[in-house]
């Protein structure tokens, strides 16, 4: 099925690479199945035997008019009980994709319709959409131009919040803030923060400047290199408090997800954390060896990877659209990326090296390891109780310059 929509670059490169998936999507998790599937699981003959005694009867609330039933895990391989041994689903490889139930035909796509106009995104927690996020610069070129999209596409309605135009508006500066490749990451990650924390207020207290104008202010600041000298002086009073949330918070984590885990284990040991010991100074220090010695350099060659994960993240989320508080919104993106950064450090003294091969591997175990698991919204409870939620904070805790 086409249709006219608003994707990136990467979205449009996408083709799952089944059999040859590094690490496929069909384990560790169980599959929801839609009412309409299950309704066609539970009459078609064909497909009676094969499914009667894979599924299994969803009994919570909350999720069981979504979701009536489950595919259920093979209890010894924690695998999918549709998989074969080849590594392929039963049911595509017999009935073709019409067969599989919506959760398995959209993913890792992600559909949402803003007004009239269809948006599509992919999860990072797929390997080749990390592959294709960290290996392309230009993978978030955004495209509006017709798209196959898969069988059962869902698409969730964006509902036009207050002040939808400006907050539209600041969802596009940010974008082309954050790709603005003449600074550094760290600089456009704080200059963003500064933006919006001014379209809060904005919003909030209102203004003769609009936010168009506003936004306009920032690029010619930013042009004239007025940010510099005040991230160089918030750098100063670095006391590496929000580091050791971060780092505590990692301590605490114990992933479901086996893949999540091993990543978190090779950081602790990089950090040289043992058991749930709290992390300290010792750490903090090898925050900044594995910065200087091995994240700087690779940033210098690969920072779009990380650029463009995070712009996903922004566009999947509809972030200045959907958040009822830009700030807290802005907060949580910021918070991911810097619980990334904190991984990347500590594997990367773990293994004495970083590469282009460790972030594609790290981004979809930590996309896996974040969406299945209360980590983030841990974190950011922290932040909340410890006061660390500003730019101030955040500023510090950046590697800017
Ligand atoms: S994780 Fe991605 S590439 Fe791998 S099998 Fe699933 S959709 Fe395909």
């Amino acid at each position: 099925m086409q249709r006219d929509a608003l994707a990136p670059k990467y979205v449009r490169d996408f083709q799952c690479t089944g059999s040859k998936c590094p690490d496929n999507c069909c384990h560790s998790w169980n599959v929801g199945v839609d009412p309409e599937t299950l309704r066609g699981y539970r009459t078609n003959p064909a497909l009676i035997p094969i499914m009667q005694e894979k599924l299994v009867d969803n009994n919570d609330l909350a999720t069981k008019e979504a979701s009536p039933a489950y595919i259920k895990l093979n209890p010894a391989t924690n695998k999918c009980s549709l998989q074969e041994a080849s590594g392929l689903c039963k049911l595509q490889k017999d009935f073709g994709e019409a067969a599989l139930c919506v959760t398995c035909d959209n993913y890792p796509r992600s559909y949402k319709i803003l007004g009239e106009d269809l948006t599509v995104t992919l999860s990072d927690s797929c390997p080749e959409a990390a592959r294709l996020l960290i290996s392309d610069p230009n993978a978030m070129e955004l495209e509006f131009a017709p798209l196959t999209l898969s069988s059962k596409p869902q698409a969730y309605q964006i509902a036009e919040a207050e002040h939808y135009a400006e907050r539209y508006q600041l969802l596009q500066a940010l974008i082309t803030l954050l790709r603005y490749r003449e600074i550094s990451l760290e600089m456009r990650l704080f200059i963003a923060g500064l933006l919006v924390q001014r379209a809060q207020t904005l919003l909030e207290e209102g203004s003769d400047t609009s936010m168009q104008d506003l936004c306009n202010l920032f690029f010619e600041l930013i042009g004239q290199g007025y940010f510099q000298q005040q991230a160089k002086e918030l750098q100063k009073t670095n006391d590496g408090a929000l580091g050791l949330v971060i780092l505590n918070v990692l301590v605490k984590e114990n992933p479901q997800q086996s893949a999540f885990r091993e990543e978190l284990q090779a950081a602790l040991k990089g950090l040289n954390i043992k058991g749930r010991k709290p992390a300290g100074q010792e750490q903090l220090d090898k925050l900044q060896q594995a910065w200087k010695k091995h994240l700087k350099p690779f940033y210098k060659k690969h920072s779009t990877g990380l650029e463009n994960l995070i712009v996903n993240w922004l566009i999947r989320d509809f972030f200045p659209i959907q958040s009822k508080n830009l700030y807290d919104g802005w907060a949580n993106i910021l918070a991911r990326y810097l619980l990334l950064r904190t991984l990347m450090s500590g594997i990367a003294l773990q293994q004495k090296t970083f590469e282009k091969k460790d972030l594609i591997r790290l981004s979809y175990r930590f996309g896996r390891g974040v969406t299945h698991s209360q980590l983030l919204n841990k974190l950011m409870l922290e932040l909340t109780g410890q006061n660390l939620k500003s730019n101030t904070a955040f500023a510090r805790a950046l590697q800017i310059g």
